[in-house]
């Protein structure tokens, strides 16, 4: 019988010091499960350290790596669906570079999906967030009540992009040609069985994280606009309430006027009102904007990566 291939698909951007100790413990891994063939792929974003030469001497000596190379940094959305478009394995995982997602799992994420043929895709997310700063989990936390109540796909708090999944869960992935891509939505909105497997929280072995707080909230936003309309939703109801409450106060008024007379008063109630009122008009036209600005990147059909170099050129 034929042995079936694992393909693992690693985003790297700045990871020359973390890849060969993530290159030395996932092979070990991969060596001991004897049934199967494995390929790594490095995706190589844009990185500004020796990341790449990393992965070519890795590729010199070990034939089951793979690399794909960017032109610049597209992030790590990119990476992945790059990395995803070039597995060629029956399975496919996802990893970060800096074992923040232990490889000891691949085993039995293998295991489950050989054992259950119900099974399409093993995911893992971590139950603590140990080592993070606490207003960066606060706010994920915040992130995933939101997200939940105004969308229909469900997202799992904790959960990584650490996943095996079988060919079709791949095919249909890929079959997303959305410009805007949010992972952890895509995973969930494609469906098939997916098991999830729980971890403890690891601090990344080097090198040091690529998100600052403002570009995760710039990411939260991107998820929210991406698997969610109840923010325009929101701002049409504000819109109908201001719209209500100003008709019972014009009410008021005329009939204060006509009982009491007019005498001029309340100018400086009537330049917080102005100003309440303009901000939310504000707001509602950011909202807007957010969603008319996803589409205006989507009608341009930019492609989402651009290669500068893999291993088979
Ligand atoms: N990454 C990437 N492109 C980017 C930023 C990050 O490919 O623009 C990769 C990075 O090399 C790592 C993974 O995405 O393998 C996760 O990044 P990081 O560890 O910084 O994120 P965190 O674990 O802190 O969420
Ligand atoms: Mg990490």
């Amino acid at each position: 019988m034929k042995k079936e291939t694992i393909s693992i698909v690693v985003a790297c951007y700045n990871e020359e010091e973390s890849l060969p100790l993530f290159y030395e413990a996932v092979t070990k891994v991969l060596e001991s499960i004897k049934k199967i063939n494995y390929e790594i792929i490095f995706v190589n974003d844009g990185s500004k350290d020796k990341t790449l030469k990393v992965i070519k001497d890795l590729h010199e000596k070990d034939k089951n790596i793979r690399y794909v190379s960017f032109s610049r940094n597209f992030g790590k959305e990119a990476a992945m669906l790059a990395g995803l478009e070039y597995a060629k394995g029956d399975y496919v995982a996802l990893m970060d570079a800096d074992l923040q997602d232990p490889p000891e799992l691949i085993p039995k994420m293998f295991d489950i999906l050989e054992c259950d043929s119900d099974i399409d895709c093993v995911a893992t997310r971590r139950v603590t967030r140990k080592g993070e700063p606490p207003i960066r989990s606060f706010f994920s936390r915040l992130f995933y009540k939101l997200i939940n109540k105004m969308s229909k796909v469900l997202l799992v708090d904790g959960a990584r992009d650490y996943r095996l999944m079988r060919r079709n869960v791949v095919n249909a992935i890929l079959s997303l040609e959305e410009y805007n891509r949010f992972s952890k939505g895509l995973f969930s909105f494609v469906g098939f069985n997916t098991k999830w497997l729980e971890f403890e929280n690891k601090e990344r072995i080097a090198g040091e994280t690529k998100w600052s707080f403002f570009s995760l909230f710039k990411y939260a936003i991107e998820g929210l606009v991406a698997f969610s309309t109840v923010p325009l939703t929101i701002a049409a109801i504000i819109g109908i309430l201001f719209c209500l409450i100003a008709f019972i106060m014009i009410i008021v008024i005329i009939v204060k006027t006509l009982i009491f007379g007019d005498p001029t008063s309340g100018w400086p109630s009537m330049i917080c009102i102005i100003f309440l009122v303009s901000g939310i008009q504000l707001f509602c036209l950011g909202i807007i904007g957010e969603y008319l600005s996803k589409t205006y990147l989507e009608t341009k059909k930019r492609p989402i990566y651009i290669i500068k170099e893999t291993d088979e050129n």
